[in-house]
């Protein structure tokens, strides 16, 4: 779907989560892995709920964006937003470890602007996961098949990574990044949906896809039947829904 609408709400809070585990370790950094399991547990306890919220944003706005409704979303998002904070927290005390500082390097470490691209990162991985749980739904229960295109906010602070991959369809950018956004730290980048309609085999055009210009009606008359989807709809997921 379009970026999400909280977004920056979501970041505020999640960064503000973040920080205050970090600020309650600040200065805890050298090879003692040990030390860290406490701070470890706190950072994903601190992020798992915000997390879950957005999983489950993203996905609504799929369900009511196709009027299809979601089985275990709750259960769901809970699963993967334990397991998702889970990895980051991991590798975010690994990180922290391994990489002994000083001075300004060290409030660094432990400041604002660490715990802000940990929460960018996230909640972009958490917006991917919610709308595949939703997609995946679809495509196995009802048949129904979506493709994407992948958006970056196509600006100048767009990296070298994403910029290439904007307006690409998914069959383009699942060879370079099959897990979608994020693909680095910082990544905000996105999908945007448009259903193949099994009836007359041509995608539906809905909402923000119609920013790109070549991905306008015309581009699909002459397209593809909708048969060289089958299989492969969600086919650059799979790292996620693993
Ligand atoms: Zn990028
Ligand atoms: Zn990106």
């Amino acid at each position: 779907m379009p970026d999400l609408a909280t977004r920056s709400q979501h970041e505020e809070e999640l960064t503000a989560a973040i920080l205050t585990i970090l600020l309650m370790n600040a200065g805890r950094v050298g090879p003692h892995p040990g030390d860290y399991g406490d701070f470890r547990r706190d950072l994903a306890g601190s992020m798992s709920p915000h997390l879950r919220k957005v999983y489950v944003e993203a996905a609504e706005g799929m369900v009511a964006a196709y009027g299809f409704p979601a089985a275990d979303l709750d259960r769901a998002a809970a699963s993967w937003a334990d397991q998702a904070a889970e990895k980051a927290a991991a590798a975010v005390s690994v990180t922290t470890i391994t990489h002994p500082v000083t001075g300004s390097k060290l409030d660094a470490m432990f400041g604002p602007g660490r715990a802000a691209k940990i929460a960018v990162t996230e909640i972009t991985r958490a917006v991917t996961a919610g709308e595949i749980f939703i997609l995946i739904q679809m495509s196995d229960d009802a048949g129904r098949e979506l493709i994407s295109v992948w958006y970056t906010e196509d600006d100048a602070r767009v990296c070298p990574i994403c910029g290439p991959l904007h307006g690409t369809p998914q069959e383009d950018w699942s060879q370079a990044e099959p897990a979608g956004p994020p693909v680095h730290p910082n990544c905000r980048c996105w999908l945007v949906y448009e259903e193949v309609r099994e009836s007359i085999g041509e995608a539906e055009h809905w909402r923000g896809v119609d920013l790109l210009e070549h991905q306008g009606p015309d581009e699909h008359e002459s397209g593809t039947p909708q048969d060289s989807n089958d299989g492969d709809g969600n086919g650059g997921f799979s790292v996620l829904d693993s």
